[in-house]
């Protein structure tokens, strides 16, 4: 068995080029970075559990991507670019056949997005992975949770309720043989962090989340924190034609994409006077972004669908079921 000095220098050092404000990375008592000019560092840590927020079986490559872009994900809810990134890793032993692909996995999202590992803590024990990404934003320009005015729109980036139905793979083996049950289990894992959307709509977006709860649950944070309400249209959620098959029918899909969590895409908000930018500012990110509603006074939450309004509070599962 290996030893932790052997596998940290192993396995995550000099594994990437070095980025230029990165003085001193893994391998002293600190690392040591150079913070750039005119820029608030974007801080976010987040904690990947082995039976909790994945199975102890789930492929080391795919718990890697999850990991790290669960973590980026945050980031991109603030417009930041990320920068770097620290990995505490317990494990119940030095296990190289899952190191290998999780190390492998782990730094191709690092350095698809450019964000290097400057170090971290690596400890025996149950299985656990705690990320802690750090980025950079421009002064004062970090998208809130608290913008939302009443009357800006409210946009999703890609397609919502694919993970929950990844997850329903995940948990039951009977849903293996589902319609395009494979395809979805593959996108539970394999979010990509709207790292660009979020930059981009930096001079537009009155207010960002990403979707890691859920839509329904987390746009609640965007209305507490900016004291206001929404209306969304059920209808212009967006959803994948395989999530469709995989449910059956439309009605189930929509349920899924209110609800879903881990999708990791975002849902902002923008004012009246910029929504005309909004397909500019984000046609080069490679990701669709739809209008699914608008702000409305504090204590409106409306949700419609087919024209009708839908009380979600009591209706809520079972009228989707029934229409
Ligand atoms: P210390 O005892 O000072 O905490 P460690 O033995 O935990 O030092 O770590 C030695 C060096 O290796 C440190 O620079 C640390 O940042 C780095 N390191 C340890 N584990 C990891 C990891 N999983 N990923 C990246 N760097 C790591
Ligand atoms: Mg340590």
């Amino acid at each position: 068995m290996m030893g932790e000095f052997n596998l940290i220098n192993k396995y995550f050092v000099d594994r990437q080029a070095q980025r230029k404000d990165v003085i001193l990375a893994a391998g002293d008592d600190c690392a040591l970075v150079e913070m750039p000019e005119n820029v608030s560092i974007a801080i976010s840590t987040d904690t990947l559990v082995a039976g909790t927020h994945f199975l102890a079986d789930a492929p080391a490559a795919w718990v890697a991507h999850k990991a790290l872009a669960s973590n980026l994900s945050d980031l991109a809810a603030m417009g930041a670019t990320p920068a770097w990134v620290s990995l505490a890793l317990t494990m119940p032993e030095p296990d190289e056949a899952w190191l290998a692909p999780f190390c492998s996995a782990f730094f191709d999202l690092a350095d698809y997005f450019g964000v290097q590992l400057i170090g971290g803590d690596t400890t025996k024990g149950p299985l656990s992975i705690t990320l802690t990404v750090q980025g950079f934003v421009p002064k004062e320009q970090a998208l809130r949770r608290s913008g939302a005015r009443v009357g800006d729109w409210v946009y999703v980036t890609g397609e919502l309720g694919d993970s929950q139905a990844g997850l329903d793979v995940v948990l039951d083996p009977n849903k293996s043989t589902k319609p395009f049950a494979q395809e979805l289990l593959y996108r539970h894992f394999h979010a990509t962090p709207r790292v660009l959307v979020g930059q981009a709509m930096l001079p537009y977006a009155s207010a960002a989340i990403d979707i890691s709860d859920g839509l329904i649950s987390d746009i609640q944070h965007i209305l507490t924190a900016s004291h206001v309400g929404v209306s969304l249209d059920v209808d212009a959620l967006p959803l994948s034609k395989e999530l469709i098959q995989f449910v059956d029918d439309k009605p189930t899909a929509q349920q899924y994409a209110l609800t879903s969590g881990e999708e990791y895409e975002l849902c902002f908000t923008v004012p009246e006077e910029h929504k005309g930018a909004v397909d500019t500012a984000t046609a080069h990110c490679g990701v669709q972004v739809t209008c699914i509603g608008q702000i409305r006074p504090q204590d409106h939450f409306e949700l419609h669908a087919s024209g009708e309004p839908l009380d979600w509070s009591v209706s809520g599962y079972d009228h989707f079921k029934e229409s």
